[in-house]
């Protein structure tokens, strides 16, 4: 993942497609900087009221207040969807051919509630969105080196059928473990038939890297950085 204009991260696969518009924002930038652009004037800013939940918002029309929800997608041109993360794991749909987007929230408990996974289900089931046209991007998040996570985490992913792949047990505290958030959510992609080479991501971690906002090293004082897509015509 390249670094722009060091205020956001650009895939450069989803750079090349013409209509797209995305980026992973430090934590230097903020939503006002966006209305200081003029490329993006005519871009309406969607942001979600995200709860850890599984409920993705289909935008048909742009909402006057702020709606309840952890994944947005839109077929609509000239907006731009926003994720806010500190930690969690930011990720950006597209399909190149149906030109349908989405972006999504992936903490721990959207990830064993399959919120990805259930976002391209939706992408397929209402737009015909096919697993071979589409891009999927993860941006940075809290890397599995420093993801500590306890036995209450490890149990909610059984009960849900995960695959215990993605906990690495601690090697010195008992019940604790180093949870894998990409990983986990690459194997809901893949499960979907989309290709690994068409899923994209970075390597950098919130947790040890100051230039994003991280909510376990930074706690209350913890800022958001934004992650967003949208298209032109
Ligand atoms: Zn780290």
């Amino acid at each position: 993942m390249r670094d722009s204009r060091k205020d956001f991260f650009l895939e450069p696969r989803m750079e090349e497609v013409p209509f797209l518009i995305h980026g992973f924002g430090t934590g230097r930038w903020k939503d006002s900087d966006f209305k200081r652009r003029p490329e993006w004037k005519d871009f309406q800013l969607v942001f979600l009221n995200q709860v850890h939940s599984d409920i993705i918002r289909i935008i048909d029309t742009v909402p006057q207040e702020k709606i309840r929800g952890d994944a947005m997608i839109t077929d609509l041109p000239f907006l731009l969807l926003f994720i806010k993360t500190a930690d969690c794991l930011p990720v950006l749909v597209a399909d190149r051919l149906r030109k349908v987007i989405a972006a999504v929230h992936c903490g721990w408990k959207g990830t064993s509630k399959r919120i990805l996974q259930r976002v391209i289900q939706r992408m397929k089931e209402r737009y015909g969105c096919r697993s071979s046209s589409l891009l999927v991007v993860m941006g940075p998040c809290i890397g599995h080196e420093c993801y500590e996570v306890g036995e209450d985490v490890f149990q909610i992913f059984k009960e849900e059928n995960h695959s215990r792949e993605f906990f690495r047990p601690h090697p010195l505290r008992r019940e604790k473990y180093f949870l894998d958030l990409k990983g986990a959510n690459l194997s809901q992609v893949v499960s979907l038939g989309v290709e690994e080479k068409n899923v994209f991501s970075t390597d950098i971690c919130t947790h040890c890297d100051e230039n994003f906002p991280s909510f376990r090293r930074d706690k209350n004082k913890a800022g958001r950085m934004l992650s967003f897509i949208g298209m032109s015509l």
